[in-house]
């Protein structure tokens, strides 16, 4: 994939980049483990005063930055501004929290005095999507850089101007060069990072086939992962839920970022009570949903980010059809436009033995079921290789407390939609991936772990 930006609203090219030759890697890895030996002596207040102004700067700039991103992968521009926000805020969690997450911990043993104590490993490579491409990363670089490791980042190869935005930013905010560089490089050169010794773990968000990838280049390696994959979440909503609520959430976490989200809720799952108002409010929503131009504030929907995204979800929704299922709307690109616009679309009928009912639709096709009861609610939710969120929908707390014992899933929301925070960790199960983002397990992934007993 050549390392560009393309307007998803026009299709225009805009800008192309020339990918980073063997000699220029081999020298940024040079300056990551030179900026290293000395970075990880620096105490965690200096860290913290970089990393706050890491915020102040995003704070300030937000938007410019935004622009960069609904220019090169089309989100809303108000959600890139929200965005840019929110990577502000994972900056100043972190400054304020690494030390005390990091503190050293006594423990009691038979020695005079034993602790667990964390240290930074080195370089860390980060491999990012381009459906976030702030947030991401950011989410990556605060934990990852306040715990005393540098970072590369592997951009995704259509957001190559937010790739360098972002270092621009680290490096403004004071971090010592070489502390976080951005390679533009393909998806081929992860594998020989990988088999640097300098380079020791990495983190992946992104497609299975990709984090599949790169755990089997890191396993030849004996180097740890951290895997942030697909997902195909559940939105189940049972009799007692407040349904106005839930149906304009419903709305709101399917289209988010153009449909584009791993946790965005994908799969409907409403009990029969009252599926046929459900179903109805719902294509009001979705129906209601003004399509166009990202940078107009008025915009809810904007294009996809690739023509191939495009081109893999009506194929997905063909495939659907094909085994049963039905359109309620939508169903096809938009071709009145250039860009790549695809409308809100709802499937019906879909039998379990639709194989499209196993997968993941990135893009803004809700996939609606209907069941009985709770149980094949939550068998359903249940019935697919991916383990990230759930969302769940109900006022009565014994279906509350089976609901969160029984979904196989990183997270579980009770009465709203599955978001990310910076307090709280985020990761998936089954195919979803492994690890954590975010909060204490998230600076806990890439550091040694190191018990020391002394006596
Ligand atoms: P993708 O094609 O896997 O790309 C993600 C990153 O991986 C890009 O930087 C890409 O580089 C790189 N890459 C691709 N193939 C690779 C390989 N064989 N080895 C190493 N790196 C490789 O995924 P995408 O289409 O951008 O994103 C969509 C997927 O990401 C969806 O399944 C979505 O659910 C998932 N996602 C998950 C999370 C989460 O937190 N769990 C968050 C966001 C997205 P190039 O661009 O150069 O190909």
């Amino acid at each position: 994939m050549a390392i560009a930006t393309i307007n998803p609203a026009t299709g225009e090219l805009l800008k192309t980049f020339e990918p980073l030759n063997d000699a220029e890697i081999a020298q940024k890895l040079d300056l990551a483990q030179q900026a290293f030996e000395k970075y990880q002596k620096i105490s965690f207040q200096e860290r913290s005063v970089w990393m706050q102004k890491a915020a102040d700067i995003l704070e300030q700039e937000k938007a410019d930055f935004a622009k960069i991103m609904t220019l090169e992968m089309g989100k809303p521009l108000k959600a890139a501004i929200a965005e840019v926000e929110k990577c502000a805020q994972v900056c100043r969690y972190y400054a304020e929290h690494a030390a005390e997450f990091l503190a050293d911990v006594t423990v009691k043993t038979d020695a005079s005095h034993s602790f667990v104590k964390y240290q930074p490993l080195g370089i860390i490579l980060a491999v990012m999507p381009w459906n976030f491409p702030f947030w991401q990363v950011f989410r990556f670089v605060a934990p990852a850089l306040m715990a005393g490791n540098v970072g590369l980042l592997k951009h995704a190869s259509n957001v190559p101007q937010c790739a360098l935005a972002i270092e621009e930013i680290i490096h403004k905010a004071g971090f010592p060069t070489g502390v976080f560089q951005t390679l533009l490089i393909g998806a081929a050169k992860v594998a020989d990072l990988m088999s640097d010794d300098r380079v020791k773990a990495a983190t992946l968000t992104g497609s299975e086939p990709a984090g599949a990838s790169l755990a089997a280049a890191s396993g030849k390696q004996i180097k740890k992962t951290v895997l942030e994959l697909g997902g195909s979440d559940p939105f189940i909503v049972l009799e007692s839920a407040d349904l106005e609520a839930a149906v304009a959430t419903a709305t709101t976490a399917r289209m988010l970022n153009n449909g584009q989200s791993c946790i965005a809720a994908k799969r409907f799952i409403v009990v029969e009570t009252i599926a046929d108002k459900f179903e109805k409010l719902l294509l009001e929503k979705f129906q209601a949903l003004k399509i166009g131009d990202p940078m107009q504030a008025e915009t809810d929907l904007g294009p996809l980010a690739t023509p191939d995204i495009i081109k893999d979800l009506d194929q997905q929704v063909q495939a659907g059809v094909k085994n049963g299922a039905k359109v309620l709307t939508g169903g096809h690109a938009l071709s009145d436009r250039p860009g790549n616009y695809y409308p809100p679309t709802i499937l019906t009928d879909i039998s379990p033995d639709n194989p499209v009912a196993q997968e993941e639709f990135f893009g803004p096709v809700a996939m609606l079921f209907r069941v009985p009861d709770i149980d094949a609610a939550i068998r359903i939710a249940n019935a697919t290789p991916f383990g990230l969120g759930a969302s769940a929908w109900t006022k009565n707390s014994e279906e509350r407390d089976r609901l969160i014992e029984e979904i196989e899933a990183g997270s579980v929301f009770i009465n709203g939609m599955v978001k990310s925070d910076p307090r709280l960790p985020f990761g998936g199960i089954k195919r979803s991936g492994y690890g954590r983002e975010l909060s204490i397990q998230g600076i806990h992934e890439f550091v040694n772990v190191k018990t020391v007993w002394v006596k």
